[in-house]
C-alpha cells in the first residue's frame, strides 16, 4: 500500500557547443562523476540518472518531453556547467510537467589557485551559467526548488533527497483517489470544500458510497479469517479488559478484525488510497471502524474523520511522501482535543474518537473497549498508546471559498506531565512554535481546521514546496512566527491568490 514506483529523478546538465568538443567532453565527465557521487552519498531515496549534456533548442525539448512520457521519471534535475544561453530553455521549459530542480552547484569544490586560468574559468562557470538559466525559469514564472552548494556535501545531498519527496507528494498527489463512507458531518464548516477544484488542482478523485456497500463486504468475511485476525491483534498488543468479561471483550474485538479485512478489500477493489467514516452514519456497521482504521492507516490508508475528505486525502499523501524514510517516526491524523494551560508546560493533546495512527506510537500498544458515547453502536475496540516526542509537522489544508490554503504548522512533540488511566484513546502531545499562545493565535487567524494531518518524517519546507508545486496558498507557522507579521501575510496573500 505504500510502495512508491521505482521512482528515478533525471540529471540534465546544460552548456552549449561555444567551447569545442574537449570542454564538452570533460562536461560529460564531470556529470557523470557527480551523479556517480551523488548516487553513492546514500543520502537520497531515489536514484539519479544521467542524461546526455544539453547544448540546443532541440534536445532540451526532446529531454523535457521525454521524462513527461516516462512514468518512472519523477522529476527532473538542471544544473548549468557552463554558460547555457537560457532562450535555448524556454520551450523545453514550458513543456515540462515535472517537478524541476536547479541544482547550482559547481564540479570542484575549491579555486585551484596555482592553477587556475581563463580556460579554467571559462570551462568551470556555472556561478555564470546557473543566473542565466534562473533568469528564463522567473521570468515564466515556473515554480522550482533551488539548491545550492558543492555537489559532494552531506547537506546539499541531504536537500536535494528532501525535495525528491517533495517531487513524489507531486506526482503521486495525481493517483489519489478517496473513498468517501459518509458525507462531510451536518453543520460543519472547516471540513466542507469543493471537490471539483480539488481536483483540478491536486487529481484527487473523491467518490461516494452508502457505508451498507462497504458493510456487505464486511458481512461476507469468513469467521476463519476473523479469528486468524484477532488471534494476531491478542499476540501483538496488550489486552486491557477494565473488567469487562473476556468472551464478550474479544467479541467487540473480531467485530473490528471483520470491519479491517473488509474494509480493505473494499477498498483494494475500489482502487481506493483513503477513506473517510462518520460516527453518525454508520448503516449496518456493528461499531464506528476504530482498530479497523487505525490498522488501515498504519498500512498506508489515508483518514479523515466526520466525512473529511481533504484531512484523508493529506494524510495518504503525507504517508506516501514520507515512505521509506530511515528510522521514520509515523504520520498519522489528529485532531486537538484539550489544552494543558499550566506554565512552563503549555499544550494540546491531540486525538481522536478512535482514530488515531498506530505507527505514531512510542512503546506499548493495547487494546480496549469502552462506550463511544457518541453515536448509537455498541462500544468500539480501539488501540491505545501515547506517541513519541521530537519535532514534528502539522498541517490543515483549507478551502477559503475562492482558492485552497494549506496551513503548516511545526510543532515539538512531549510527553505528558502524568499518564492518563481513563483515557481510552491513542494521544500524542505537542506545542505548536513558536509557543501555544502565538502557534494556536496564527492558526485560528489562518483558518486552521481541528483536524490535521501530522507527520514526525517530513518538514515544513517540504510541506511548503509541495503547495508552490500545486499553486495553491501556503501559510508556515514556526519558530519566526510573529503575529503582526502574520496578519500581513494573510492580507497580502489575499490579494496574490485572488
Ligand atoms: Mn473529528
Amino acid at each position: 500500500m505504500l510502495e512508491n514506483k521505482n521512482y528515478k529523478f533525471w540529471f540534465c546538465t546544460g552548456s552549449q557547443d561555444l567551447y569545442g568538443d574537449e570542454c564538452l567532453r570533460k562536461v560529460a565527465e564531470h556529470s557523470a562523476k557527480m551523479v556517480d557521487g551523488l548516487n553513492a552519498s546514500g543520502k537520497l531515496p531515489f536514484e539519479v540518472v544521467l542524461k546526455p549534456t544539453l547544448i540546443s533548442q532541440a534536445s532540451i525539448r526532446k529531454t523535457f518531453n521525454d521524462a513527461n512520457a516516462d512514468e518512472e521519471c519523477a522529476g527532473v534535475i538542471t544544473w548549468m556547467h557552463t554558460f547555457s544561453p537560457a532562450k535555448m530553455w524556454i520551450l523545453g521549459l514550458k513543456e515540462n510537467r515535472k517537478p524541476l530542480l536547479h541544482l547550482h552547484t559547481q564540479f570542484n569544490e575549491e579555486i585551484p589557485y596555482d592553477t587556475i586560468d581563463m580556460d579554467f574559468m571559462n570551462e568551470n562557470q556555472s556561478a555564470h551559467g546557473d543566473r542565466e538559466y534562473g533568469h528564463i525559469v522567473s521570468r515564466m514564472g515556473i515554480e522550482r526548488k533551488i539548491v545550492v552548494g558543492h555537489w559532494a556535501n552531506p547537506e546539499v545531498q541531504e536537500k536535494i533527497g528532501s525535495w525528491m519527496r517533495t517531487a513524489i507528494g507531486v506526482i503521486e498527489s495525481s493517483h489519489i483517489r478517496v473513498c468517501r463512507l459518509g458525507d462531510n458531518m451536518n453543520n460543519v464548516a472547516v471540513t466542507e470544500g469543493d471537490k471539483v477544484e480539488a481536483q483540478i488542482k491536486f487529481g484527487w478523485e473523491i467518490d461516494h458510497y452508502n457505508i451498507n456497500d462497504a458493510v456487505e463486504y464486511v458481512d461476507a468475511v469468513s469467521k476463519g479469517d476473523v479469528d486468524a485476525l484477532v488471534e494476531e491483534y491478542y499476540s501483538k498488543y496488550k489486552i486491557i479488559l477494565d473488567g469487562r468479561d473476556e468472551a464478550e471483550f474479544r467479541r467487540h474485538v473480531a467485530v473490528q478484525a471483520q470491519q479491517e479485512i473488509g474494509l480493505e478489500k473494499f477498498l483494494k477493489d475500489g482502487d481506493y488510497h483513503a477513506v473517510v467514516t462518520h460516527f453518525g452514519m454508520l448503516g449496518g456497521m456493528k461499531q464506528l471502524p476504530g482498530l479497523a482504521i487505525q490498522r488501515l492507516m498504519e498500512k498506508g490508508y489515508g483518514f479523515g474523520g466526520e466525512g473529511d475528505w481533504k484531512t484523508a486525502a493529506m494524510v495518504r499523501l503525507m504517508k506516501i511522501m514520507a515512505a521509506g524514510v530511515p528510522n521514520a517516526k509515523g504520520t498519522s491524523f489528529m485532531e486537538d482535543y484539550t489544552y494543558n494551560l499550566v506554565a512552563g508546560d503549555t499544550g494540546i493533546l491531540q486525538a481522536h474518537m478512535l482514530e488515531v495512527c498506530p505507527t505514531v506510537a512510542d512503546g506499548d500498544i493495547s487494546i480496549r473497549v469502552n462506550p463511544l458515547s457518541m453515536g448509537n453502536r455498541e462500544d468500539p475496540a480501539r488501540l491505545i498508546f501515547t506517541s513519541k516526542t521530537g519535532p514534528a509537522v502539522a498541517t490543515s489544508l483549507i478551502d477559503l471559498g475562492n482558492r485552497f490554503r494549506l496551513i503548516v504548522n511545526a510543532v515539538d512533540c512531549k510527553k505528558n506531565a502524568k499518564p492518563m488511566p481513563n483515557l481510552p484513546v491513542g494521544t500524542c502531545y505537542w506545542e505548536p512554535q513558536p509557543n501555544l499562545a502565538v502557534g494556536a493565535e496564527a492558526w485560528i487567524l489562518a483558518g486552521g481546521a481541528h483536524h490535521t494531518a501530522f507527520s514526525y518524517d517530513l518538514t515544513v519546507d517540504q510541506m511548503v514546496d509541495w503547495a508552490a508545486a500545486m499553486g495553491i496558498e501556503a501559510v508556515v507557522i514556526d519558530k519566526d512566527t510573529k503575529i503582526r507579521d502574520f496578519k500581513n501575510e494573510l492580507r497580502w496573500n489575499a490579494i496574490a491568490y485572488r
